[in-house]
């Protein structure tokens, strides 16, 4: 009896709490094991999804590191502040780099110290090339500082020094030391000469008072502003002896032409405009009188002209007047309001948001254009961060 009640207990237990039980332990079970399933489930999932999404973000993130390796690179350019002189630093997107002209010695190492600065935020820590424009000290006058401070690849120059001044031989002398000193290679060049620089295409158009024979290509159109009558006595500085290079990156064109005077622009613009259109002029010798004449502006139709006067220095009022009046000119940007001229005339100067340095103490604003290679490009003002695009034309 015994064991019979026990076995009917445990039977009746059995059913109650039996893997098979039926009723309301079925449900029990049933409920709590699907709970537990349901609620594993749920579990699983969120970590599958946070899986996915891990992995969606990882592969995100790869793809956005991917596309900004792969997207394309501007060509950089700082105009860089030598109170006057000049001094433009190009930067390719492969990260070769050349320097038309070191600006002024002196001043503590002050431009040298504002070129290093400006390569520094383009990421190099050497300059490929340097090119001269000519001579003079507010071009060459920088080279031993430069030298001194940043490894230099080569330098490129127009041949010998022609200008008997007591200033321009000195500082050629020390170009020379220079050289002799560190045994940097020196090239000379001349018009047609394509520069050996990897990134840009640089076509030598002015040097040694020599200008294009041909045009370039594309270019060889009638210029009608020959017309215009501007007669000066023609130079006999280093200025008419400047190497002028057009500069191509992609579609866009850039034109140096250092302090290449009237006469010598007539050379190269008639009666035929050999150099064609431009995107982006350096204004000629800072702007001063004797350069930047109509037959120059008005035919090579750039978008903007970026001018490297000083506070004082360069900036004429009517050269003011043609860059800035140029037919298509969308723009005229300065490195320095113009504060005086020494001829006493009253200056001209753009708003100042397209001027990097404004009148006060000086701290040495840069602008910097960066470029497309479909022709479209951005000016950036350093002095109020602002930028500047300009779309393909
Ligand atoms: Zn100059």
């Amino acid at each position: 009896m015994t064991y019979k009640r026990l076995t009917l207990r445990h039977k009746r237990a059995a059913r109650g709490r039996g893997f098979f039980a039926t009723g309301r332990g079925r449900s029990f079970f049933a409920a709590r094991w699907g709970r537990s399933f349901l609620a594993a489930g749920r579990i699983g999932a969120a970590r599958i999804a946070a899986g996915i999404c891990a992995a969606a973000a990882a592969l995100c993130m790869l793809i956005l590191i991917v596309a900004a390796a792969s997207a394309p690179k501007p060509l950089q350019i700082y105009f860089i502040d030598v109170e006057g002189g000049q001094s433009t630093l190009f930067v390719t997107p492969s990260g070769h780099s050349l320097l038309i002209d070191t600006g002024w010695a002196g001043n503590n190492d002050r431009d040298a110290d504002r070129i290093v600065a400006a390569a520094k935020s383009a990421g190099i820590r050497r300059i490929d090339f340097v090119l001269l424009t000519h001579y003079h000290a507010d071009h060459t006058g920088g080279v031993p500082q430069l030298a001194a401070e940043m490894p230099i690849g080569a330098f490129i120059d127009h041949g010998p020094n022609r200008e008997q001044d007591a200033d321009t031989e000195q500082v050629f002398e020390a170009y020379q030391k220079v050289l002799a000193d560190k045994g940097i290679k020196r090239i000379t060049a001349k018009p047609g000469d394509v520069l050996p620089i990897t990134g840009l295409h640089a076509t030598v158009v002015s040097a040694d008072g020599a200008v294009l024979e041909k045009p370039l290509s594309g270019a060889g159109e009638a210029n009608p502003a020959c017309k215009i009558a501007e007669k000066l006595p023609d130079d006999a500085s280093e200025n008419q002896r400047s190497l002028g290079t057009m500069i191509t990156f992609g579609k866009a064109r850039i034109l140096d032409l250092g302090d290449l005077t009237w006469d010598k622009e007539r050379l190269l613009m008639c009666p035929a405009n050999k150099l064609g259109r431009v995107d982006i002029f350096v204004v000629s010798h800072h702007g001063s009188e004797t350069s930047d004449s109509s037959a120059l502006v008005d035919a090579i139709g750039a978008r903007i002209a970026v001018m490297d006067n000083g506070a004082t220095k360069g900036g004429d009022p009517a050269t003011w007047l043609r860059v800035r009046n140029a037919p298509v000119l969308e723009d005229l940007w300065q490195l320095h309001l113009i504060e005086a001229q020494s001829s006493g005339e009253q200056v001209h100067n753009v708003l100042d948001r397209f001027i990097a340095n404004l009148a006060g103490a000086d701290t040495g604003h840069y602008l910097k254009v960066a470029v497309w290679s479909d022709g479209s490009f951005d000016v950036v003002n350093s002095r109020t961060g602002a930028t500047k695009h300009y779309p393909a034309r």
